[in-house]
């Protein structure tokens, strides 16, 4: 079994010295993949960081967060595979379906080509789904690093989450990421223009190393729906500096599971970042030699959050805030109506 949880005694051992006593009791993780197995292409199992996977449904992910946070309560914010090879449609619609909008709420994958304003507002007026999450892969350029956000999200899609005052979460195209001026340029327009709608900037803004992010969140911080979820994030340098200009309720936990569960680890190396797996996977360099031990991602993550809380000696609610209390006050402004009290 690959996926790094409680189950392998080692990460019960890193559980227990490193994040227990660090770790509140609710987490809410805002950022978590959910795909039914036929919602597949013909073509194969999904690559979960090198580990192939035929399907990551709600009762997986109910056991994966159990096993992974021993004791905590857990909630998460879940939407499909978001690219164009896999069943958009389907897996909305078992999003829809499965989520209690209690413990698990959906974000509806969009695509600017085959939805339509209809189909967009149709969707979305039901209450079912919090937000939207586009993705570079729908805009089909033949080179996706050359996508801008507005192909993403057109003006009509945004006029309508801006109507309902949902969520958006964005991760955002171009070599460039956080630091990329027509990027910064196209966020600050987006929380100009549509004000009730909430922008979560995924992996903060991409920036998994550090010249990628310092200095780049100053012209972002002031707009008061922007967010950024930490996924990935396993450095904890990026979010020292983030949690240092950030408001603190802008910030949001999230992981990436499945890709998360895997072992492996981001690296910083020379101003640019890359995985470490222990298998091949097409964007980590791989482990050939089995010299390493690893553990997940997300434990990983886990610890660069420590680290950089421990640094800035920020305190036991600012660490309740991002793990739970920030994204459940986003969820419930957003939709007041379907959260339970
Ligand atoms: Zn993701």
């Amino acid at each position: 079994m690959w996926r790094e949880t409680t189950k392998h005694e080692r990460n019960l051992r890193i559980f227990a010295e490193e994040l227990d006593a660090f770790l509140p009791a609710r987490i809410l993780d805002f950022h978590v993949h959910v795909f039914p197995a036929e919602t597949l292409p013909p073509g194969g199992p999904f690559s979960c960081a090198g580990h192939s996977m035929p399907r990551y449904d709600l009762d997986d992910l109910s056991q994966d967060l159990a096993e992974v946070y021993p004791g905590r309560e857990t909630a998460a914010v879940c939407f499909g595979i978001p690219h164009p090879v896999y069943d958009r449609v389907g897996n909305n619609a078992y999003l829809r379906d499965a989520c209690d909008g209690r413990r698990f709420f959906a974000f509806r994958l969009f695509d600017p080509f085959e939805d339509t304003p209809d189909s967009l507002w149709a969707d979305l007026r039901t209450g079912r789904f919090l937000g939207i999450k586009p993705y570079p892969d729908y805009v089909r350029k033949p080179d996706v690093s050359l996508v801008e956000i507005p192909e993403m999200l057109p003006d009509w899609a945004m006029e309508i989450v801006n109507a309902l005052g949902l969520g958006v979460m964005l991760h955002i195209p171009r070599k460039g990421r956080l630091a990329d001026p027509l990027n910064q340029r196209h966020i600050a327009a987006l929380c100009e223009r549509y004000p009730r709608a909430r922008i979560v900037l995924a992996h903060v803004g991409r920036a998994f190393f550090l010249k990628n992010v310092v200095g780049q969140l100053d012209a972002l911080r002031d707009y008061p729906n922007l967010y950024v979820d930490v996924a990935m994030l396993n450095h904890w340098e990026v979010l020292e500096h983030a949690f240092g200009v950030l408001d603190p309720s802008r910030l949001l936990f999230g992981t990436d599971i499945p890709i998360a569960l895997a072992p492996g680890k981001s690296v910083e190396i020379n101003d640019q970042y890359t995985y470490v797996t222990p298998v091949p996977w097409a964007l980590s360099i791989a482990d050939d030699d089995r010299k390493l031990v690893f553990t997940s991602f997300l434990y990983e993550s886990l610890r660069a959050i420590r680290k950089a809380v421990d640094r800035l000696s920020l305190p036991d609610a600012w660490v309740r805030a991002l793990f739970y209390d920030n994204g459940m006050n986003l969820l419930a402004a957003i939709r007041p109506g379907s959260i339970a009290e």
